[in-house]
């Protein structure tokens, strides 16, 4: 920005790839900036999915985040600089985001997701997108996603493996149909198994394709559907999922 606030740019050139794109155009490009996102968590995946969402012209993003940059974050966070370690993930986030599209707008919440809180940092958006490290706080999304009928795009990233989904029920199974009860004592973590830089790159950027799919209405999405990736052999798949009887998450 220059010092009257403006940039030296018009919105058209911006985003003009993407105006003559025939998915997007004009009413795709004024739908996506009247399009509000959560992201939840802005590590691994959360700094990728947002930054794309962020250059793609998504109005508004919410991002959550309770924790601050450290040394061991730096290889794979992409929005975060040494010079950033100790500062608030989310601030940080907001920042850079908003330098790279001036034409949306970022809003940091420094909190850490609960059960209590989840709802009301969730609510009023259209998309919610995952970028969580742990199983427990992904199951308090998911209820708070169907309760509030926000579809979460779901995704995972570990060691050189990813998964993805989007839950929308009730159009949709939701995460505790396809993936109850899993204790994170018993999975693998970040802190152990470790994590290849571009592992949360491919599933964070794949995250923000997803949702700005759903925002736009174009293509095939994945509800009804888990993506397995293993990089390691380059080994991708896609299976249907299906709703499970009396789901306490999504059949209440
Ligand atoms: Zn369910």
């Amino acid at each position: 920005m220059n010092e009257k606030g403006k940039v030296p740019f018009s919105y058209e050139e911006f985003y003009s790839r993407h105006l003559v794109m025939r998915e997007i155009g004009i009413g795709g490009q004024k739908k996506l900036a009247s399009s509000r996102v959560a992201v939840i968590g802005v590590g691994g995946l959360g700094t990728v999915s947002s930054l794309y969402l962020a250059l793609a012209g998504v109005g508004y993003l919410r991002l959550i985040d309770g924790d601050l940059v450290e040394a061991k974050n730096l290889h794979r966070q992409i929005l975060y600089r040494p010079r950033d370690l100790g500062k608030p993930k989310a601030e940080v986030a907001a920042e850079r985001l908003s330098e790279a599209n001036p034409f949306i707008q970022v809003e940091p919440a420094l909190e850490k997701l609960n059960s209590n809180n989840a709802e009301n940092l969730l609510r009023g958006v259209d998309c919610v997108v995952d970028g969580l490290d742990n199983m427990r706080s992904r199951y308090i999304v998911n209820r708070a996603c169907a309760k509030l009928r926000i579809p979460y795009v779901f995704g995972a990233a570990m060691g050189m493996e990813g998964n993805m989904s989007v839950f929308a029920p009730p159009e949709t199974p939701c995460l505790e149909c396809v993936l109850p009860n899993i204790n994170d004592n018993i999975l693998p973590q970040c802190e152990t198994r470790g994590v290849l830089s571009p592992t949360p790159g491919i599933i964070g950027t794949m995250l923000a394709m997803e949702t700005i799919k759903l925002l736009l209405r174009v293509g095939q999405s994945l509800k009804g559907k888990l993506m397995i990736c293993d990089f390691n052999d380059m080994y991708l798949t896609i299976i249907e999922i299906n709703k499970r009887e009396n789901c306490p998450a999504c059949q209440t």
